[in-house]
Order: C-alpha cells, then structure tokens, then sequence
C-alpha cells in the first residue's frame, strides 16, 4: 500500500522472478498506456517490443475500427470483424492488461489510480506505478443538456451498435404486425439522426441503403413511402466541418434520395415516442415542432471524460482549455512534470504557444538593445525575419505563413505600416489557433500514438547513451526527436452509395462501397490486422451474395 490514499500499489510483472525474462522485464521503465482506442494501439504497433515494460489500462477489451462502426449498425458488415482484443495486440510487445478504468493521477508519485469492480459488484482502487505514462482515453457523448436522452441511442461503442441493430430490427418486426395502426407504424419507420457531422451522416447513408436494398426482400408487407430518414442540424449544412462543394453534394445526394434534412434546428426534448426540436426560419424567427419517430440516434459532437475532466482541474492554470487535455509540441501534458506524462488523440490538444513566445523573445531582444518592448515597431522587413523565425520553430506553422505581405497588411490595424507588438501578438494568435484546433479523428490519434512510439524507441536507445550529457534542463524529449506535425490526409464520409473525399485542395466524388472500403484499408492499413481485414472481406462476400442478415 502507499500513495497519497494509502491504497494498494499494483505491481504488475510476469510469473515468478525465475525466468531470465521477468527478471529483465523488471529492469525496464514502466510505460502505463491508458485507453486501447486509435491512439494507446497506434502506439503499440510501432513500439520496440524490448525497451520498456507497458501496461495498458482500459474497461474495454478491444481496439474498435470505429470507422465501419455506422455499417455494423445495419448489419452490412459483423460486429465481431471491427474488434480487435487488446491482448492479441499487446502480445507482441510482451504487454500487460488491466481491465479497469482511470480515476485520477499522482503526478508526483507516479501513481495511477485505477478503479474496477471486483467479484461482488464492489467497486475497488488500487495504483499502478508508472515512469511513463500516456493518456490516450478518448471522449464521451456530448449531451448539451437535452432532456431525455435516455430514449436516444449512441453510436461510440459495440455495445451500442448492438442496440441501434436490434431496436431497428425490432421496429421493424412491430410495424409488421397486423394489430399496428397506421400511425403507429409510420412512427415506428420515422428514424431521426440528431447531428449532422460524418457520424450521424454516414449512419444515415447506411440505413438508407439497407431500406433500399434489403427491406422489400425481408419486409414486403411494408411500404417505402411509410419509412423516413431525418437529420436534424444545427448549423445551416450538414457535414459543415468539410469543404463546401461536399456538404452541398451530400445535402443534394440526400435531398434527392429523400432523406430529409432540417438545418438550423436544434432537439430540445427527446420523448419515448417522439422528438421536440426548434428550428430558426429564414425570417429569424424560431419555431417549435415535434416530430413522432420510433428511433433517434444522438450523435452530436464529443466532451472530455471524467478522468479528463478530473486532470485538468487539479493541473490548473496550466490547464486552459474546457474541451482537451493541453499538451506541449512534444505532446507532454502541461503543467505534469516534463517527460513523464503524454497525452493523444480525442482527450488532448496541443498548444504550441506562438505568440507567447515569439514576444518573449522579441521583448528580451528590444532590452538587450536597450530599447522599451512596449515602443517597438516592426516594418515589413522585420516581419520577414521574425516570420522565419517562426517557421523554424514551428515547422507546422508554415502553411500558414505563405502570404507574408498579405499578413501583414490584414494585421497592420492601424495602417501605420509597421506592426506594434499588440498587432504582432493577434496576427501570431490567430496563427496558434489555426494549430491548436487539430481535428477529433482517428487519423489524428493514430498519428500522435506513432509519433510517440517513435520518440520512446528513439529515446530507449538513447538513454544510456550521450544523450544526458547533451540535453539542456534535462528536456530528453526535445533533444531526442522533432516536434509533432499533424498531416491532415483529408476526410471522407459515404453518402448513399457513394463516398464524398475531402482531400484538402478540392474534392472528389467515388462511386460504389468497394471505393470507400478500399480508400479506408489503404489510409488505415497499419492499423488493422490482417485477421481484421480477413473478417471485413469475408462480410462483405457475404452481403453481395446474400444480402443482409436481418434477424437477432
Ligand atoms: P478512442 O479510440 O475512443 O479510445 C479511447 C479508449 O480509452 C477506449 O479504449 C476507452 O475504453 C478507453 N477509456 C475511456 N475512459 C478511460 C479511463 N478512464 N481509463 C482508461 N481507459 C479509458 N475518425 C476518422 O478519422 N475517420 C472516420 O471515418 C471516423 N469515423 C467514426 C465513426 C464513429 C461511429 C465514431 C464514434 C468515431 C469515428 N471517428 C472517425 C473518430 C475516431 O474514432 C476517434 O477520433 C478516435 O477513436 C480517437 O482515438 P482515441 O485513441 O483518442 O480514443
Ligand atoms: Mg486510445
Ligand atoms: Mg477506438
Ligand atoms: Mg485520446
Ligand atoms: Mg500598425
């Protein structure tokens, strides 16, 4: 027992001290992994399986592909081929596994603590010890307060994708029976998708499809014009995260395949056997509606978890931001001591700090020259010079440094033709906001979880080396490996039959589901098993010869 809470110390080794491996294995640092999601298995794959002893911490048992998760909703694809067990994955690298879920951490202990339910229901705490440790435990459902979201489904796990399956089935099986009124049976076909970003959307799609090309073969008695399909958005179009052209194609693809979409509205209530939403008309003003429906999936954006929430609250000021775990650009929680606490994927953002530190430096400059900060100006040649300044310090600044004059221009408020330091501070802060804003996917996690396996192999090899000697203020992390740079690979959502690609610098349109797959396995081949692909192909053999399964 120890720690601040006296509670038992978990120390997690293999078998007995006799074998030469477990004796090994006990000299090396413990790297605890939190989460089993996108970002703690990137982080696995790519880890030497030698230079540390890792401990993955998680209430779920699998990695879940959560892209085909919408498809597994509707039984286009199994359930079971999305998963992989962590165990399998933590085989390679000699790992160890802890069902149990994170509560809190004692920075300067270096304890986690862990909570889980053991043998009667009781819940128990212990701590796991760590000189590493990631984080990478995902978000949660973001409620915005709605009333009644136990009528709502989600779609963030198998459990629920299990639930959507079954009540769609259900629904179906009762609108079929003789003693169904009409009206009840046009409510238990009124599907609504709250949300309208890639999730909802893509759900959407799927059901759709399936009522196509499934329902008059399984369901005859029932009619294609007693089923809807409705999205409800907030914002003025669906998919507004993505380029225009492609939230216009999918606003088209759907008003054509006559899934109804209602923009600018918002649920305000959700009821057993219906949905009370507002919506904002052209005129402004706002109006109350219900809409009756037998099925509402709440997909609506994402907030941090508990353990999340728990962190950044006793890091403090050096945690600023409600929506993510901040973290330096060597992706080490602020505020932890530097070096032994990481943060990845959807719980974490990164802050790089541009303007605070180009004006530091600026400012310590000016005294050297004996000049006050508070006066300095900044002619255009000066911008260049701290413009390159920037980039080499942020490389992933670049992009956004391109039209210096144009910049300059926007930024020069007072048309004085120079920057003051307050017109410098706004332009660098617009440019940290461009860069503190990295998107809530799985190709983010999965980039931060191998950019951290890289640095710890490289820095493991290290260790014993030179290196100590080198490092200024012992920043390892700095001295071993460059910062992160996120690659934004471009998005993709599948709308009804055909995938939308969002790559950035313009758009284009795929037919047919083999696209989207393709696309996927390609852009995620690292991160799926070859027993996972195996299942997925199989699955879809398997709709194209027989269709869906469509029963418990
Ligand atoms: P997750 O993958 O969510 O993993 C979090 C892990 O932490 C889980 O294992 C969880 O059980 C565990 N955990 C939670 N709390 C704790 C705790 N207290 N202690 C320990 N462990 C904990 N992204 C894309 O890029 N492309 C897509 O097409 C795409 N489609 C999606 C479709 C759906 C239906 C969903 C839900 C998401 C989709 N995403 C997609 C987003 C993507 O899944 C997430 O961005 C990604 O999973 C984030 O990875 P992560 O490792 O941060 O978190
Ligand atoms: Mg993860
Ligand atoms: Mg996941
Ligand atoms: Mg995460
Ligand atoms: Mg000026």
């Amino acid at each position: 027992r120890g720690g601040p809470k006296n509670l038992p110390i978990a120390e997690v080794f293999i078998g007995d001290d006799d074998t030469e491996e477990s004796r090994a294995m006990k000299e090396k640092p413990r790297l605890v992994v939190l989460g089993g999601g996108w970002g703690g298995v990137a982080l696995l794959k790519d880890l030497n399986p030698d230079e540390y002893h890792i401990t993955v911490i998680s209430p779920t048992n699998y990695f879940l592909f959560t892209p085909m998760l919408p498809s597994a909703t509707v039984g286009t694809l199994e359930l079971r081929s999305l998963v992989e067990p962590i165990r399998r994955i933590l085989h390679r690298c000699r790992g160890h596994f802890i069902r149990a879920q994170a509560e809190d951490v004692e920075f300067s202990h270096k304890l986690v603590e862990v909570s889980q339910r053991d043998v009667n229901g009781q819940e128990v705490r212990f701590y796991v010890p760590y000189d590493k440790l990631v984080i990478a435990v995902g978000s949660t459902t973001n409620p915005h307060g709605v009333k009644g979201l136990e009528h709502a489904f989600f779609l963030k796990n198998v459990d629920d994708a299990r639930k959507i399956r079954n009540r769609v089935i259900q629904n179906f099986e009762l609108a079929c029976l003789p003693t169904t009124s009409d009206e009840e049976r046009k409510r238990l076909l009124s599907f609504v998708v709250s949300g309208g970003g890639p999730t909802g959307v893509e759900f959407a799609a799927e059901l759709y499809d399936l009522l196509n090309e499934d329902l008059s073969r399984h369901f005859p008695r029932l009619l294609r014009n007693e089923i809807s399909v409705h999205i409800i958005q907030s914002r003025s179009h669906i998919l507004n995260t993505y380029d225009e052209a492609v939230s216009k194609y999918a606003e088209e693809r759907f008003s054509r395949d006559q899934v109804d979409v209602l923009t600018n509205s918002r649920v305000k209530e959700v009821k057993e056997d219906k949905i009370i939403f507002s919506q904002k008309l052209e005129d402004g003003s706002v109006v109350t509606k219900e809409l009756p429906t037998g099925f509402c999936l709440w997909s609506t954006g994402v907030s941090p978890t508990a353990f999340s929430t728990t962190l950044a609250k006793k890091l403090g000021d050096a945690q600023t931001n409600r929506h993510a775990l901040e973290t330096d650009t060597h992706l080490r929680l602020n505020g932890a001591p530097l070096g032994d606490v990481y943060a990845i994927g959807d719980c974490s953002t990164v802050q790089n700090n541009v303007a605070n530190h180009i004006i530091t430096f600026l400012r310590t400059l000016a005294w050297k020259q004996g000049k006050d900060p508070e006066t300095i100006q900044l002619h255009f040649s000066d911008w260049r010079y701290v413009a390159q300044d920037v980039r080499k310090r942020f490389p992933q600044a670049s992009e956004h440094l391109k039209r210096l004059d144009k910049l300059f221009e926007e930024f020069d408020k007072d048309k004085s033709g120079t920057l003051d330091f307050g017109e410098l501070r706004e332009l660098l802060g617009q440019i940290d906001k461009k860069l503190t804003s990295l998107p809530a996917t799985a190709q983010r996690a999965h980039q931060q979880g191998q950019y951290l396996a890289h640095k710890f192999n490289k820095m493991a090899r290290l260790s014993q080396g030179l290196l100590a000697n080198d490092v200024k203020d012992g920043d390892l992390d700095a001295a071993a490996y460059k910062a992160f740079e996120y690659h934004h690979l471009g998005s993709l959502a599948y709308i009804g039959n055909s995938a939308v690609f969002d790559l950035g610098e313009g758009w284009n349109i795929s037919g047919g589901l083999w696209a989207v797959y393709t696309w996927r396995s390609v852009y995620f081949a690292q991160s799926v098993s070859f027993r996972t692909r195996m299942l997925m192909a199989m699955d879809w053999a398997k709709r194209g010869l027989f269709g869906r399964e469509f029963c418990d």
